[in-house]
């Protein structure tokens, strides 16, 4: 049977597929359907460049214009690398990476598989010790000249199946709250009549060994911290500090917020582990918090 592609599917097909939102959406398929509609310009893909825009003009019959520059700018497609010396394993920039590019665990160290890697910068403002860097990797080849429809084909099918999962987790995890609640409403009214049920007071034994192992945690926290100052200053000393971490689409800023509010409220000066630790038992690892609506996305 012939597949029939609506404008929105072409239109895909013609995009890189690196999910960076630099475009100002959610990743390339909003994005595409977006420009279908005539909502956005078919000049606001940075990783596509020059080529990408003329590909899409050709598409929709329209005149190659210039790359919208506040959307970003054409460039040599970098590879994220993790100094994995200053990596605190806080598994930010797993939940961040649209590909599953990076491999790792809770408080272990982690890595980027550099050939699943789009360049798209998204695991760069998340971490909280600024130990990933973005070194270009095709000398002067920007755009389409830096990338492959392979290597497009590959990074769409990542993200579809990395959604996917993530949709799964989602539900997984509110069928559990939900019977969570259903099993404690109906134990809230079978102990009911009873009226008078007391909760055990925790015994001053148990709250001075919380107090111990809290503390434990913040001295170790405090040191990590100290070492990835020290390791920032070098770095910056020598030029060569995390770059594109003002650029970041209103969809990782919310995760860079919301990640800033906790450490806030934990009176922490902040790591990813206090994340973790402030996540509530249901939410998967590598969920991050909901997205913005397309929609309601600004273009930067
Ligand atoms: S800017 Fe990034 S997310 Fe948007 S279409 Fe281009 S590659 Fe995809
Ligand atoms: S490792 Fe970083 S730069 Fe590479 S694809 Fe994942 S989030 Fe993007
Ligand atoms: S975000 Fe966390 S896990 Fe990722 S590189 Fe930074 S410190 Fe390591």
């Amino acid at each position: 049977m012939t597949e029939i592609k609506t404008l929105a599917d072409r239109i895909e097909d013609l995009l890189p597929q690196t999910q960076c939102t630099k475009c100002g959406y959610a990743a390339c398929r909003p994005y595409a359907e977006a420009v279908a509609c005539g909502e956005a310009n078919y000049n606001q893909c940075p990783p596509g460049g020059e080529e990408g825009v003329a590909r899409l003009a050709a598409l929709l019959g329209k005149p190659v214009i210039p790359l919208n520059s506040a959307n970003g700018v054409e460039r040599p497609r970098p590879v994220a690398v993790i100094d994995e010396q200053v990596c605190i394993g806080c598994t930010l920039c797993m939940q961040a990476c649209p590909v599953d590019a990076i491999v790792g665990a809770p408080k272990h160290m982690h890595t980027v598989v550099a050939e699943l890697c789009t360049g798209c910068d998204l695991c760069v403002p998340p971490c909280p010790v600024d130990c990933i860097s973005m070194p270009p990797v095709t000398g002067e080849a920007t755009g389409w000249d830096a990338w492959s429809q392979p290597l497009a084909d590959a990074a769409r099918e990542r993200h579809n199946r990395r959604e996917a999962r993530l949709a799964r987790e989602r539900e997984a995890a509110e069928a559990r709250v939900a019977a969570r609640r259903s099993s404690a409403a109906a134990t809230a009214a079978t102990n009911a009549p009873a009226g008078n049920v007391s909760t055990p007071a925790a015994s001053p034994a148990s709250i001075a060994g919380n107090a111990d192992a809290e503390a434990k945690k913040r001295a170790i926290i405090q040191a990590a911290l100290e070492r990835a100052r020290k390791k920032k200053e070098e770095l910056a000393a020598k030029g060569q500090a995390p770059l594109n971490t003002e650029q970041v689409s209103a969809d990782v800023q919310l995760q860079i917020d919301a990640a800033e509010a906790r450490r806030r409220r934990l009176g922490l000066t902040g790591t990813g582990a206090e994340q973790l630790a402030d996540k509530p038992a249901d939410e998967p690892a590598g969920n991050p918090p909901p997205s913005t609506p397309a929609s309601t996305r600004n273009p930067r």
